[in-house]
Formats: C-alpha cells, structure tokens, sequence
C-alpha cells in the first residue's frame, strides 16, 4: 500500500485558501468577514480532526503492514496537521467574536477568549459544563432551551451586562453544535447617536418653521399681486418642511418606543374616518368602497393606528390616476385579522417592494413629491405595525395597482362593545 504522497506546501495553501473564500463569503453575506472566517475554521478543525482519526485508525488496524518508510511519512503528515491544527485553534482562539464548540449535549468542548469575556464562560472549569445551565438566568439561556432555531438578536451579553450580542447556533459534525456570538454594542450606539441627531435638528427645525410659515400666511399674495406666484411656491415649501420634520418627530418617538399603552381601538369609527379622509384627499375623483366585515376592535394606540392606516389609504388615493377606485378592507383570517387597502393606480415594480419602507425611498421622486409626499408614510406605517406585532404586506403589479395589508394577531383584537378579548 503506498500513502498518498501530497507535496507538503499543497494542505497549508489549500486550508489558507478555505479561510480566504470564507472571508469573501462572510463579506458578501452582509460584511461578516469575522464569522464567514470562523466557520471555515471550525470546518477545518473537524475536517483535520477527521483525517488524523482515519489515519491513526489505518495504522493502527494494520500495524505490521506499514512499513519504516510509510511509519515516517505518516509522522510526518500527522505532524503537519497537528501543527495546521494548531494555528487554527490559535486564530479562532483570537476572533473578536465568540465561539463556542458543543457536543451533543450541549456540554461546551471548546471556547476562545471572546467567550470569555462576552459569555462570562471560564477554562479551565466550564470545560464539560452545560452551556444552558452555565449561562442560566440569561435571554441566551432561555434561547438555548427553546431550540435555538432562529438568531438571537440584541441579547444582553451574560458577560458584560453593557455589550449586545447577535448569537447563531449552527450545526456541524456528528450532532455537534458551533456558537457564535457577535458584539453588537458599537453599532447600537452608533444607531442612538444617529436617532438622538436626527431627532434634535427636526426639533430644533420645528419653532423657525413655524415662525415663518405664519409670517407667510400673514402676506396677501392681493397686496403684491407680482410676487402672488412666488409667495404661492414659498407657502407650499414651507409647509412641506413643516410636514417632513413632524414625521421625522413622530419617527423618532416610534423607534424609541418599545411598546404602546393598549386602548381600545373601535375599528368602525376610525374606518369611516379613514374612508372620509381618503374621500376628501380624492374629491371624487376616485371610487372609494369600504367592506368590513371582521367584527373586531383593535387593542393598541388609537393615534398611531390612525396614522398608519390613514396612510395607506391617502397613498392609495395619491398614487392612483383619476377614475381608479380605492378598497378600505377590514376582514378576519384564520390567525387574526387583516386591514387592506387596494387601488388600481400606477402599482409598483418588484425590485422596489423590499425597500418601500426604508425613509426616503420612493419608486419615483417626482411623483411623490407632486403630490405632496414626505417619503416617511411607509416607514411611519412599519414602526407603528411593529409596535403592535403586526406585519406590513406589499403586492403590487405595475399597470394594474397595489394592495397593502397590515396582519393583526389574534391577541390584539377585541369584541366590539365588550371589554373581552375575542
Ligand atoms: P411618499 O410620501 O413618497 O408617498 P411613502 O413612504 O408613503 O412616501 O411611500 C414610499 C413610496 O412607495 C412612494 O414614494 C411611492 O413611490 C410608493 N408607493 C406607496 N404607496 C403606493 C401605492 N399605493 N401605489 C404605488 N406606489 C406607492
């Protein structure tokens, strides 16, 4: 039997470049250059793991078989992966990320140093130790119970009650598990700061807007009929500024907001005020229907409610041409409940749909602004459903019209006229 003879550069470059295409991966996956490193690390470390097993098992089955010179050469290789080995362990070692290997049981084997400081985990005692008993007490454990299936994201770091982590259990090997904690702290700050400025300039905005929007409606375009057209133009800007800082100020309580003082919201009243409203935004130049039929209140804030369905229906109303015709929905569904407002207007392009509600994104600047749009409705709509675990659903077909619907829970409805939840 002769050995495989691999040249002994050809193992090293190809585990370097493992560890390259898993930093290009990680990179092309959202910029986690760290994380993509990581688990070709880990594949790596089982992979050479595996070798070294069947290699050992090889000559130690058919011992007589080998002989002095195959003996040396198997040395050699083992050598080699030891040494491979070792360099692996050493960089995972230094990851600013946390990882942590774990067999079947979830009882830890391994850990590097960021685990230490991040999941508080310590060598050589927690070696053998269960993950979910060591870190009991913490959002992580209590993940680690529920199965784990999903990320866990902005969880308090057991280690550092000041740090944030965004923690994935992927599985690898013969049942075994890989967790990987990422340190979320710097951009969770970097998100406040960002929050904090924007909601300081639209503050400090509002008081000498106003101020000057009032000196405008002050001005008679009658008294200086040739400067009618221009102070038409300024009164329309200025109140559009005015517009664009009080929903950048209603953005900002929303995203600081973690939940909201449940009301009950009675669900004829404010459909009638939102078919109104579309009504009068329209003035007749579209068909506006109603069909509820879902029978229930909604538990939630009343005022954000209204901004958000309220919304859906005036971009209804300005995004369809003349003779459209816009529905107001309000019907039940086997989880809960769903409002929808549908229009035959211009309709949307696929590849914009995912990105309607970031702020500012509209599908054409132009048209949005003509008709007196902020780029703030949707994001606005977003932050208030989120607030009521409820979720935004876009369908749309350009040409023919979009429908937008917000999925309510059951828990969030009620009876109309009792105090009971339905
Ligand atoms: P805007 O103030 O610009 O309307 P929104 O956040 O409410 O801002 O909407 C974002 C973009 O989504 C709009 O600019 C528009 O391009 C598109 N949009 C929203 N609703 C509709 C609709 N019913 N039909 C077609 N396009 C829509």
């Amino acid at each position: 039997m002769t050995p495989p003879t691999t040249p002994s550069w050809k193992l090293p470059a190809a585990l370097a470049a493992a560890l390259g295409a898993g930093a290009v991966l990680g990179w092309l996956a959202g910029g986690h250059v760290a994380t993509g490193v990581a688990l070709v690390a880990m594949a790596e470390v089982v992979l050479l793991l595996t070798r070294i097993r069947h290699q050992a098992q090889a000559m130690m089955t058919a011992p007589t078989a080998a002989s002095p010179l195959q003996h040396d050469r198997f040395m050699t290789r083992s050598r080699r992966i030891a040494s491979s080995l070792r360099d692996l362990r050493n960089a995972a070692g230094q990851l600013p990320d946390a990882v942590v290997l774990l067999d079947r049981q979830q009882q830890i084997r391994w850990f590097n140093h960021a685990a230490e400081n991040l999941l508080g985990l310590r060598r050589p005692g927690d070696r053998g130790a269960s993950l979910q008993q060591r870190l009991a007490g913490s959002e992580l454990a209590r993940w680690l119970r529920d199965g784990a299936r999903e990320q866990l994201t902005d969880a308090t770091a057991p280690g550092r009650a000041d740090s944030q982590l965004n923690v994935s259990l992927l599985p690898f090997g013969d049942q075994e598990q890989l967790l990987l904690a990422h340190d979320i702290s710097h951009l969770n700050r970097l998100e406040q700061v960002r929050r904090d400025f924007v909601a300081n300039v639209s503050h400090e905005l509002r008081t000498p807007l106003t101020v000057i929007h009032g000196y405008l409606e002050l001005l008679d375009p009658e008294d200086v009929p040739e400067l009618a057209p221009v102070l038409g133009e300024m009164r329309t800007q200025s109140k559009r500024m005015g517009q664009i800082v009080e929903d950048l100020l209603t953005l900002s309580r929303l995203e600081t907001q973690h939940e909201v003082i449940d009301e009950r919201v009675p669900m004829a009243a404010l459909l009638a005020t939102v078919r109104k409203e579309a009504e009068a935004l329209s003035q007749g130049r579209h068909r506006v229907s109603l069909e509820s039929t879902a029978e229930a209140d909604l538990l939630g804030s009343p005022k954000d409610l209204h901004s958000a369905l309220s919304n859906l229906a005036s971009n209804a109303v300005r995004y369809t041409p003349a003779g459209g015709s816009i529905t107001i929905r309000w019907q039940r569904e086997p989880e809960g409940a769903v409002y929808s407002v549908s229009d035959t207007g211009f309709g949307i392009p696929a590849s914009h749909l995912a990105r309607l509600t970031e702020r500012f994104y509209r599908v054409s600047s132009s048209r949005s602004r003509e008709s007196g749009g902020t780029g703030l409705g949707l994001s606005i709509v977003k932050h208030v459903l989120n607030l009521h675990q409820a979720q935004l659903k876009i369908e749309s077909a350009p040409g023919v019209g979009s429908t937008f619907s917000c999925h309510f829970g059951a828990a969030r409805l009620l009876t109309p006229g009792s105090g009971d939840e339905t």
